[in-house]
């Protein structure tokens, strides 16, 4: 855990978040400022930077992200189109430095990303 670390803090629960998803390695949350009608952040427990600070013993913590995603948006009946998205850098929009993947969901989306 990082002190200074908002997402940390969050899964350590000592700053409060809409919960909706726990497990040993994983947590998972309502978006604060969300972008669709479903906007979950899924975190690994581990605190991370980005993807790039990961590495090979993460392999199976990264897909495990991913599977929940999947759960979620299953869960919530978003399967005729939801996106997942890790934004890496502030170059990607990333503006909270504990990887986190986005799941969105309930509306249209455009391609490509802007
Ligand atoms: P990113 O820009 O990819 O780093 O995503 C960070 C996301 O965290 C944004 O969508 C914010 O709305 C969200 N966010 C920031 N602070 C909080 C918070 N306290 N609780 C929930 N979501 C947050
Ligand atoms: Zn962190």
């Amino acid at each position: 855990m990082d002190p200074n670390c908002l997402f940390c803090k969050i899964g350590a629960k000592q700053i409060p978040a809409k919960l909706v998803y726990e497990d040993d390695d994983v947590f998972a949350f309502e978006d604060i400022n969300p972008q669709a009608p479903t906007h979950i952040l899924i975190c690994p427990k581990k605190h991370f930077v980005a993807l790039h600070d990961a590495g090979a013993g993460d392999q199976a913590l990264l897909g495990k992200l991913q599977l929940v995603a999947a759960k979620l948006a299953t869960e919530r009946n978003l399967l005729s189109g939801y996106r997942t998205v890790f934004n890496n850098g502030s170059g990607a929009g990333q503006s909270v430095f504990h990887l986190h993947l986005h799941l969105l969901g309930g509306r249209n989306f455009r391609w490509p990303p802007g």
